[in-house]
């Protein structure tokens, strides 16, 4: 597993304090992520034994977008499907530039990944050791947190405000030898907002020598604005973003780290670098198509408000979310719930160590949810 790590490689990460021991798992995680047990929500899914779902189950478990790729997607990808025998790299270079574009960005400060749960794991490699802290707020995403008690690097857990942003203040509080601070905004699982001003305010006052990793997967589906202005800035940020959520593109695996060259080098690809061409020019295309954010954004908020109101009238509690799920409070321990509804055939998330009483749901089809509703009021009757 280590050989996959140059000896350079080896020398810089048991400089950083790591033991000769971490080098097998610096190599497990750079050459098989899939197959490790963080990898990404499906992974994590999994971890709750799941496999494959009966016919007609609802999936509302892994904040999937049921509607899939874009039509203009679908059509970029047949038509470049037949020429997969080639590496086709200027697709990746195309979609890259799109991006970096349209966020006003250089070229070179957008490297693109196969979704970003890959640059995710790799930031905390190349940032987080034994004396580098991962700090992070709870409840937060895993993956990140997994991959640094991987490797041995600590974990510091910051508890969301009340208002369920990031406790910024005390995440820049938390250590003076912060090696990533990770920010996920929307956050998952809440689907809650942390303000532009309070990130502005982190980056202004995080402990020297540490990075910010904004991590944006669900930020088209919030109103919220994008945070790569901070980049543009050269700022010690990396942005994540992925094709997972609103883009439907969960399965074909696209996305980007978005930062400082100098910073995108240290999570570079190692090996050959070649991306899924079905993977990029489906990305590519969704990013020209035109109204696909806002009118996907409309679609799926609908829906999610739509629950939401019923779940006020029905008198459950629940976190007020901006994304494409949500956090509620079933009053007893979570996962009696979720195995109770797995029972009705509805396949919900799973539950925070934080707040063991509230399960997550992701926004499914309106059908899906119509079937939500009705298992979700047997169960907690
Ligand atoms: N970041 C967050 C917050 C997520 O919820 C997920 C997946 O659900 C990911 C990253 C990784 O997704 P992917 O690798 O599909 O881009």
């Amino acid at each position: 597993m280590g050989s996959i790590l140059t000896q350079e490689q080896k020398i810089e990460i048991v400089k950083r304090g790591f033991s000769r021991r971490s080098l097998a798992r610096f190599g497990a995680l750079m050459g098989a992520g899939a197959a490790l047990p963080f990898y990404n929500e499906p992974a994590m899914a999994q971890l709750s034994n799941l496999g494959r779902l009966p016919p007609g189950a609802v999936k509302i478990n892994a904040n999937e977008n049921p509607m899939g790729p874009c039509p203009e997607a679908l059509e970029a990808i047949r038509s470049v499907a037949s020429q997969g025998g080639r590496y086709l790299y200027e697709e990746t270079f195309d979609f890259s530039k799109t991006l970096a574009d349209q966020e006003g960005l250089k070229p070179n400060y957008v490297m693109a990944f196969p979704g970003s749960s890959e640059p995710l794991h790799r930031s905390v490699l190349a940032f987080t050791s034994p004396s580098k802290p991962f700090i992070m707020g709870d409840p937060g995403y895993e993956a990140g947190q997994r991959a640094a008690a991987f490797i041995g690097s600590k974990v510091i857990r910051v508890p969301l405000t009340k208002t369920y942003a990031h406790d910024v203040k005390a995440m820049a509080a938390a250590s003076p030898d912060a090696g990533l601070i990770y920010i996920c905004n929307p956050n998952n699982p809440s689907g809650t907002i942390t303000p532009k001003a309070d990130i502005e305010w982190l980056v202004a006052n995080k402990p020297a020598g540490s990075i910010l990793l904004i991590d944006e997967a669900y930020i088209h589906l919030s109103s919220e604005p994008f945070s790569t202005n901070l980049v543009a800035q050269d700022k010690d940020v990396i942005i994540l973003r992925t094709f997972s959520k609103l883009y439907g593109m969960a399965g074909l695996r696209a996305g980007a780290a978005i930062g400082r060259p100098d910073l995108l080098a240290k999570i570079q690809a190692y090996g050959a670098g070649a991306l899924p061409v079905t993977g990029m020019v489906g990305a590519h295309a969704s990013l020209k198509s035109k109204n696909l954010v806002p009118e996907r954004r409309k679609i799926i908020g609908d829906i999610r408000e739509d629950v939401f109101e019923w779940m006020s009238k029905k008198g459950y509690t629940f976190v007020p979310s901006v994304s494409n799920k949500f956090m509620v409070d079933v009053k007893r321990p979570g996962q009696e719930v979720v195995k109770a509804m797995a029972v009705q055939s509805v396949y919900i998330g799973r539950v925070w160590p934080a707040w063991p009483t509230y399960v997550r749901v992701s926004v499914g089809t309106r059908e899906e949810m119509a079937k939500f509703k009705v298992a979700f009021e047997k169960v907690m009757a």
